[in-house]
């Protein structure tokens, strides 16, 4: 049986937020500070519900508990990936994540964070920030200190379709206008560095300079992604990144494409416009799972899928 499995977003107000989600994909958000959409996850803190058919109403993280089968009986206590979109109205703060090994030692077992972004869209002049200046520790250390984020930052400009990979240890932050997709290991261990001195209900926001300083790559080192486009039939493949962690690719769909689902599980994430997948209509904004043994996938329409597997 060639089963689909649709997921519901699990939507987070944040202080930057937007209602892009909305704009885009006729989310129906929370409010007009929508920063996040977390469309597949299995977090303890947005764990996605399945939308229809036999596990309707259950989570991802029960459906991983109860019938890893699905998943290729891929190991692991929790379901590895976690895919989001993000509307950012104002900037979102300076911050930095670990990898697993320091995640494992410092906090309480969980697990790191490598993350990669796919710009869906911004705003004109629009950028982002990867990296940073300092050449040594001692140079970052003064340069925080002193409140130099200007000259301590990274900035880059960016523009709709741009990729980016962030290892762990890589300084980044989005910035107001930027709407994208990021597809991360699922962890939520984040150290903030800077937040512009913002203030919430009265209060800055924690900082965590302590973690970040020994984390944080010094000097940076430039990560570049160089995504490959594939002219198949009926689309164009691009291979955004393959890394420990995942695959990721975009598929532009003109017409008919057929796609094989081989891995223990395959992500699919509708950005634009619409069509079918194996008969059942889709369109952008819909996420969902192609289970283990899915074997032929027949693509129809005018639509762009994000797809992502492990490994
Ligand atoms: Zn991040």
């Amino acid at each position: 049986m060639k089963e689909i499995i649709k997921l519901m977003p699990v939507y987070k107000e944040m202080v930057w937020g937007g209602t892009r989600m909305q704009d885009y994909f006729g989310y129906k958000i929370p409010g007009s500070d929508t920063g996040e959409a977390w469309v597949v996850s299995a977090h303890p803190q947005g764990d996605c519900r399945i939308a229809e058919g036999r596990f309707e109403g259950k989570t991802l993280s029960w459906l991983w508990d109860n019938h890893r089968e699905l998943f290729g009986e891929t190991e692991g206590e929790e379901f590895p990936l976690l895919v989001k979109y993000i509307d950012a109205r104002d900037d979102l703060s300076i911050q930095v994540h670990p990898d697993d090994i320091y995640a494992a030692i410092h906090e309480n077992g969980a697990r790191g964070k490598t993350e990669c972004w796919y710009i869906l869209d911004c705003e004109a002049n629009s950028d982002i920030i990867i990296g940073h200046q300092a050449k040594t520790k001692e140079e970052m250390k003064s340069l925080i200190d002193e409140n130099r984020w200007e000259e301590f930052l990274k900035v880059r400009p960016i523009r709709p379709g741009d990729f980016f990979q962030i290892p762990p240890g890589t300084v980044h932050a989005i910035r107001r206008g930027t709407f994208l997709i990021e597809i991360q290991q699922n962890s939520a261990v984040t150290y903030r560095m800077y937040d512009y001195d913002r203030r919430t209900g009265g209060k800055p926001r924690e900082l965590h300079l302590k973690q970040a300083m020994e984390i944080v790559q010094c000097p940076y080192e430039k990560t570049s992604v160089f995504p490959e486009v594939f002219h198949e039939k009926g689309c164009d493949r691009t291979r955004l990144v393959s890394c420990r962690y995942y695959t990721v690719d975009k598929y532009d769909i003109m017409g008919t494409a057929m796609l094989e689902q081989s891995h223990p599980f395959l992500i699919v994430s509708v950005i634009c416009g619409k069509g079918s997948i194996d008969g059942c209509p889709v369109k952008k904004g819909e996420n969902l799972i192609l289970p283990y043994g899915y074997g032929d996938v027949r693509l129809e329409g005018d639509m762009s899928l994000v797809t992502a597997y492990v490994g």
